[in-house]
């Protein structure tokens, strides 16, 4: 059993910079949590006061139930993955896993039996009387969370952990996390800024900027209904084209486009007839068939799709450039005239980026 729940909790540095702010968060069971956000938007700082690498500033952060705000490190039951491995050179691969039961005066009996079965997990079996530095990073990576589940502990919480890969490395190791969380049904907080690790890891997201928590969700959730603009921009590669719209009587019209509305878009966008809005299309949502015209810039054969770059409305400019993500192999070349359509639309209110319709939810 590992619940945790962080209540309310803020950081402030020495410097009056306050990192995080009223991060809020009810962690199940074995679930796995994944914090996403940009470089700087306080991650790494609200899982560093979950470990007790820094200090809480204020809110309360509760530990099957029981209050661990001020308690050390070392009492928290939780192990950390880090970015760089922090692995030790001169010990081999089974020192390395051995060491914090080692330190902790555990029977060598049984530390032999934990650090094989780690090693068995992880399929490192035949490695353990190497150095680290004979191992690819992909395996010092394994051996890193081969130190963390011989401790058996509470909560893992995984920093960046595979921002040292290779991209083929990455994908590899994100399911052999994946795997090792199913194994394990072990709770698990993950630090990313890749969207793609977000969404292919978490069972849930918490989607953050600026120290502030954008949204909390299923990854199908933060795709499918993003609490906001930010969200809408962050999670989705390449990311969602936005436009100008004004809402009119049954339609959206916006520089050289106009694109009906459907029963319940209208109901949605009632309130803002007349009114300016943020119309946000995801590039695999616009369809090649339609009657908005598109000037293209640029084609990019990614083998099973194309992106393809443009301008809508026969206008070039910044605010009606469009990419388009097409089924299969195009080929369009520069300057190309062609048509297309919107499906699903994302609608946000233009002053508070909020998705209409969850004013209420945000
Ligand atoms: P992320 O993990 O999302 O990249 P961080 O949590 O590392 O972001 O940083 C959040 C903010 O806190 C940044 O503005 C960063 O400059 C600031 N920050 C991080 N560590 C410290 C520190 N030790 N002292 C002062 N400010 C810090």
């Amino acid at each position: 059993m590992a619940q945790l729940n962080i209540q309310h909790i803020d950081k402030i540095y020495d410097n009056n910079v306050q990192a995080v702010f009223d991060f809020n968060l009810d962690v199940k069971d074995g679930e796995l949590i994944v914090l996403v956000g940009p470089s700087g938007c306080g991650k790494s700082t609200t899982l560093r006061m979950i470990a007790g690498l820094e200090d809480i500033s204020a809110g309360h952060l509760l530990l099957d139930g029981k209050d661990i705000t001020q308690a050390p490190a070392k009492d928290r039951d939780m192990a950390m993955v880090f970015q760089n491995y922090a692995l030790y050179g001169h010990m081999t691969i089974y020192e390395n896993m051995a060491f914090s039961l080692t330190l902790r005066k555990e029977n060598p009996n049984v530390i032999h039996k934990k650090v094989l079965a780690a090693a068995e997990i992880l399929g490192l079996s035949s490695q353990l009387n190497k150095k680290p530095s004979q191992l690819s990073g992909g395996q010092r990576q394994r051996v890193a969370m081969g130190r963390s589940i011989v401790r058996n502990p509470k909560v893992f919480l995984f920093d960046e952990p595979l921002s040292n890969l290779d991209a083929k490395l990455r994908g590899a190791t994100r399911r052999e996390i994946l795997l090792l969380h199913k194994r394990l049904k072990a709770t698990m907080l993950y630090v990313t800024h890749d969207q793609t690790e977000a969404l292919t890891l978490a069972d849930r997201i918490v989607c953050m900027s600026m120290g502030h928590v954008q949204q909390v969700g299923t990854p199908l959730e933060l795709y499918d209904s993003p609490a906001n603009k930010f969200v809408a921009s962050f999670i989705g590669l390449p990311p969602m084209n936005f436009f100008n719209a004004t809402v009119r009587e049954g339609f959206l019209e916006g520089k050289g486009f106009k694109v009906a509305l459907d029963a319940s878009e209208r109901a949605l966008l009632m309130p803002y007839a007349g009114k300016e809005i943020d119309l946000g299309v995801r590039p695999e949502n616009v369809l090649t068939e339609g009657d908005i015209p598109m000037k293209v810039f640029s084609n990019e054969n990614l083998g099973m799709n194309t992106l393809v770059h443009g301008h809508i409305g026969g206008v070039e400019a910044v605010s009606n450039k469009i990419s388009a993500k097409f089924r299969g192999w195009c080929d369009y070349k520069d300057g190309d005239q062609t048509t297309v359509g919107f499906g699903r639309k994302h609608f946000f209110d233009k002053e508070t980026g909020v998705a209409i319709g969850r004013e209420d939810k945000a």
